[in-house]
């Protein structure tokens, strides 16, 4: 991993890589010791660090369900917000999230709060981890969206029986993720970045990040890019995951892959990952809290140790994570007291005499086994590339109703009824398929419906007044929760057509 730094930031390169550890300047890390097996493996990766004398002073603090269940509605104390803000590292135990109730994901709030926009989740073949894909060789990063996409978390229920969840992507999201990656894959030497989409279903959400990799490939000549379906992304990272380098994917998508990524490697217990964005970096195991296993001494540290050695590179502390990455592939290799989800069955250490075991390991190194070399990046600043077309024509309102009835009595109403105004009902769908005026019979139907609105006549200049007097008088009608103005901009439709449309 590299220092990262932005354009705007004063520091681009890494001053403190060739000197002395005694003469290096002190850090500050915020520490979140987060939740079930996070206190474990934060002593632990606090206690290689300081064995290898990281010149890091800890703000520790802690973070996740104690602090909800004391009303503190992110997760995370404002002090250790303030350290973050003030110094832009933060280390990260795992922290609980509630699954379908209850408070927003802490781990999501940090990544929105700090605009952590690059997720970076390096999958590589361990040293003496025996896995089905061992021989494989593999060495790939995935460079997920972090703070767009399904992940904004809007959700409604605009039936009491129907759910919605937006899944926003913006042009200037993808541009920067994307460029993130491209520069990553620079500064370490790689030369090929597949991107992962579903564009073909997502035309327009997907599409915008395979639109970023075309825009951006032409100012990386040494790269070669492709796209790939994220599906057959899964497949591939199974059937030949050497193939890859690095992957860039929206934000929902990446979280799924680089789970599996995870398991090609080893598991959970071994996949570090850093939060990258202009101002702060946080650094954490890709896993959660485990808390079958919190509070037993059996959690595996590798995960949290290994983001910790991204944190050092992201520092400028490149010998000091260089000799503590080869401490953990030393021990790792030699197969003696490692933690219970690595070793044989019944040879399990706990976790403190795991990281003893590094620690005895530091200073040595695999015969043949070199670092990476990295190299520090910088971003240039986005800037405007949004778009500003021309012409913005209206040319529809899809009204969304809730309705429990005959789809047939709903459309045929609703066309008698605008049938004197500058509207004219067009289709009504159910979940995205068309259900009127022809209705498959093995649609299932349910009490939500979208009923398409266009002009009656092509010549009708549909405006603002048009929509606000359909809906006065459709309220009558229907009880609606939610409308969408369709847009052409600069004569290309701005909205996809629902299934069997014509
Ligand atoms: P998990 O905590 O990652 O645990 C899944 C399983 O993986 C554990 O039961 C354990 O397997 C194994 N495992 C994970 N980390 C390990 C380690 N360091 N050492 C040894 N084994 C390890 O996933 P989960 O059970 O789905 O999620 C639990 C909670 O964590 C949820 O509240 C979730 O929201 C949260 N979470 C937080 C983060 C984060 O903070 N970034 C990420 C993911 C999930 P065995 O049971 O087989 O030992």
């Amino acid at each position: 991993m590299h220092q990262y730094s932005h354009s705007s930031s004063a520091a681009s390169s890494s001053p403190t890589a060739n000197l002395a550890p005694a003469a290096l300047p002190r850090q500050k890390v915020v520490v979140l010791q987060g939740d079930g097996i996070g206190p474990e493996v934060v002593a632990a990766t606090v206690r290689v660090l300081d064995a290898a004398a990281a010149p890091i002073d800890w703000e520790v603090s802690e973070a996740g369900a104690s602090l909800f269940a004391r009303g503190v509605e992110t997760g995370v104390p404002q002090d250790a917000l303030d350290a973050i803000e003030s110094c832009g590292v933060a280390l990260k135990g795992p922290l609980e999230t509630p699954i379908g109730f209850g408070n927003k994901s802490a781990n999501v709030t940090l990544r929105k709060l700090f605009e952590l926009y690059a997720n970076v989740r390096p999958v590589r073949t361990l040293p003496g981890i025996k896995t089905p894909f061992s021989d494989r060789a593999i060495d790939f990063v995935v460079v997920r969206e972090n703070v767009e996409d399904l992940y904004a978390g809007i959700e409604y229920m605009q039936t009491p029986n129907v759910a919605q969840c937006l899944k926003l992507m913006s042009r200037k999201g993808c541009r920067k993720i994307m460029r993130f990656a491209m520069e990553l894959a620079r500064a370490e030497g790689r030369k090929t970045l597949h991107t992962a989409t579903k564009a073909n279903i997502m035309k327009m959400t997907e599409g915008l990040m395979k639109q970023a990799m075309e825009d951006l490939l032409p100012a990386y000549p040494d790269i070669a890019g492709d796209h790939l379906l994220i599906d057959n992304c899964a497949h591939q990272m199974v059937i030949a995951p050497e193939q890859f380098e690095v992957i860039v994917t929206s934000n929902m998508n990446g979280d799924i892959i680089s789970d599996l990524g995870a398991g090609l490697v080893g598991g959970l217990g071994v996949a570090p990952s850093a939060n990258i964005g202009a101002h702060a970096a946080m650094f954490e195991a890709v896993h959660g809290s485990a808390p079958q296993i919190a509070g037993k001494g059996v959690a595996n540290p590798t995960a949290l140790l290994l983001s910790a050695v991204m944190m050092l590179r992201h520092l400028g502390l490149f010998d000091h994570a260089n000799r503590i990455e080869s401490a953990v592939f030393v021990t790792l290799a030699g197969g003696q007291d490692l933690t219970g989800d690595l070793a044989p069955k019944g040879q399990g250490v706990s976790t403190n005499a795991y990281v003893d075991r590094i620690i005895s390991n530091l200073g040595n190194a695999l015969p043949g086994v070199a670092p990476r070399t990295y190299s520090n990046i910088t971003l240039a600043a986005e800037g405007d590339r949004d778009l500003h077309p021309a012409v913005r024509e209206l040319v529809g309102l899809d009204v969304y109703v809730d309705y429990i009835g005959d789809v047939y009595e709903l459309g045929q109403r609703l066309t008698a009824h605008c049938a004197d105004s500058d509207w004219q009902l067009k289709l009504i769908s159910s979940r995205g398929t068309v259900v009127y005026p022809e209705t498959n019979p093995n649609t299932d139907l349910v009490d939500h419906w979208r009923c398409r609105f266009v002009a009656r006549h092509p010549a009708i200049a549909l405006d603002d007044e048009a929509v606000q007097k359909l809906l006065s008088t459709l309220h009558d009608q229907v009880s609606w929760m939610h409308l969408e103005k369709l847009y052409r901009f600069d004569g290309k439709d701005a909205f996809s057509k629902a299934q069997g449309e014509g």
